[in-house]
């Protein structure tokens, strides 16, 4: 007896944060207008169904925004967890995300939770209504998945690239299967393990972590809460002194490894003793570390003692979260009666003062009630991410077509051509232009390149190094010639 047709049609199932158009490109799909679409997130609606074919091949579509009904479809694991009948049933996955906003943690989570099913995975960015925004699609690489395709749901632009994407990924019908015995190259390739599957077999990374920050901004308060809530595990290192003592953290999977928390405990006997002290422990720390928390008293603001810490830390080349802590004795929850300080104003005031970590996160806690504590492991996820990702060649082409280098406001003797670029090395991320002249690049210039760089790729957290090389004439002339000969 034949099996329904509508059991044996491959489901590809469409998930996503409320609002980023999923059920639009559910529609878009499945060529009409059954899905409800609406600006509330929350909105109640039936599970969706839809039938569609593509290059002779029938798919079934689920949007499994649908089948979420209340405001927990919020957080991640909910979203998955209401997905998750459709999701197991699915033969391909289309992840969806909106663009127009900041890549935040719940993206990150919920993309960590679609790629350990070990299914096709694709990403869907949306709301790229035209062809110059999609080099932001970029910036969506983060999450780890491979399969990047920037769409307009609305405008149907990408939709065509990304079904023919599914198709590859999926396996073809029994019938055609049968007769193809022997794979072609390409479904050789396809069937392997994606890079990002593999990853995540591998036993986690481990980030190590340097809270820095000068005397009672509250780094041991910090420490102990941090370490508090996750599982800790405290270990010492072989061949040191009984006081240096890492502590190691899991969360969510990844490792944390505080660095040296002994030396986070300890206190200067003197008030300018503790201060000279905590500069010293500051770059003691940072060249251990991956990644710093700077942290700063929400009560004080920023202070010249900051600003030397945090310039070290900016130097040094790792990467950077600022945290705001006592926020209780300031935002909302403050009991002096004075007004609640804007956090928006408050991180306009730290960004000023702490100019040159523009690139560094900021989050907003209270480590000794332990409000907001898991921003800065989500960051922490994020930032150690970002620091070893690479661009390839290929990307970085694509990126230097759209950026207009005439822009840079560069003395006009500093002005370099470029013919290409490519990322040298990872953690920090740095970048060699290849340009027609050996001169060091001006400040300006570098910052313009640093910055459309970050534009197009993020690289949240860390600082990002450029390097100029001219592109030596010598070289080429005799493979020119050997070429006409
Ligand atoms: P869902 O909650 O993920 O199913 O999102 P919806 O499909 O309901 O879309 C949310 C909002 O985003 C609606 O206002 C859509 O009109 C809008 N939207 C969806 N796709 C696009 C797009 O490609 N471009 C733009 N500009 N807006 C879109
Ligand atoms: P460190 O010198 O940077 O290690 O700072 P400590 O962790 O010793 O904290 C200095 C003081 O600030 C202590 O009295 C803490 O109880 C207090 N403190 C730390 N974090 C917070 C916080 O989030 N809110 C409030 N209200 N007090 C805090």
């Amino acid at each position: 007896m034949p099996i329904p047709a509508s059991t044996q049609t491959p489901l590809l199932a469409i998930v996503g944060r409320p609002n980023v158009g999923k059920s639009t490109l559910f529609n878009r799909l499945i060529g009409s207008r059954r899905a409800i679409v609406g600006d509330e997130p929350g909105i109640t609606r039936d599970r969706l169904y839809g039938e569609t074919t593509w290059e002779g091949r029938a798919l079934r579509v689920v949007d499994t925004g649908g089948i979420i009904p209340d405001e927990k479809e919020h957080i991640p694991k909910e979203i998955f967890r209401q997905a998750r009948v459709a999701l197991d049933e699915a033969a391909a996955i289309i992840m969806v995300v909106d663009a127009r906003t900041e890549l935040a943690a719940p993206d990150m989570e919920l993309a960590r939770l679609l790629r350990r099913l070990s299914k096709p995975l694709l990403l869907a960015v949306n709301k790229v209504d035209s062809r110059q925004q999609e080099p932001e699609a970029e910036n969506f690489r983060r999450l780890g998945i491979t399969e990047v395709y920037p769409v307009s749901a609305e405008h149907g632009t990408g939709a065509a690239e990304l079904l023919d994407a599914v198709l590859k990924l999926i396996p073809a019908p029994a019938q055609e299967a049968e007769e193809a015995i022997e794979p072609t190259e390409s479904e050789t390739s396809e069937t392997t393990i994606p890079a990002d599957e593999q990853e995540e077999k591998a036993p986690a990374r481990e980030t190590k972590v340097a809270i820095i920050g000068h005397p009672n901004v509250g780094k041991s308060t910090l420490l102990n809460a941090l370490t508090g809530t996750a599982r800790a595990i405290v270990s010492p290192i072989a061949g040191t002194t009984r006081d240096a003592v890492d502590e190691t953290v899991e969360k969510a999977g990844a490792r944390y490894r505080f660095i040296d928390t002994a030396g986070i405990r300890r206190k200067g006997k003197t008030h300018l003793m503790a201060e000279k002290l905590s500069v010293v422990m500051a770059r003691k720390h940072l060249e251990a570390a991956d990644v710093a928390l700077l942290v700063l008293d929400a009560v004080e603001g920023v202070n010249s003692l900051d600003a030397t810490i945090g310039g070290y830390a900016h130097e040094s080349g790792r990467s950077v979260v600022i945290v705001v802590n006592k926020w209780d004795l300031v935002g909302p929850t403050r009991k002096d009666g004075a007004r609640p300080a804007d956090r928006a104003v408050y991180e306009q005031q730290v960004r000023r003062a702490l100019k040159f970590l523009d690139y560094a996160p900021i989050v907003f806690v209270s480590a000794s009630t332990g409000k907001h504590l898991d921003r800065i492991f989500s960051e922490l996820e994020l930032v150690a991410a970002e620091r070893r990702k690479r661009i390839s060649t290929a990307q970085m082409n694509r990126f230097l077509e759209t950026v207009d280098f005439d822009r840079a406001s560069v003395p006009h003797r500093q002005k370099v051509k470029v013919f290409y670029m490519t990322q040298a090395s990872v953690a920090p991320p740095t970048f060699v232009l290849f340009t027609d002249k050996d001169v060091k690049l001006h400040f300006s210039y570098e910052r313009f390149v640093g910055n459309q760089i970050r534009r197009a790729f993020g690289f949240i957290g860390t600082p990002i190094r450029i390097k100029n090389r001219a592109r030596s004439k010598v070289e080429l002339g005799p493979r020119k010639r050997k070429r006409r000969g």
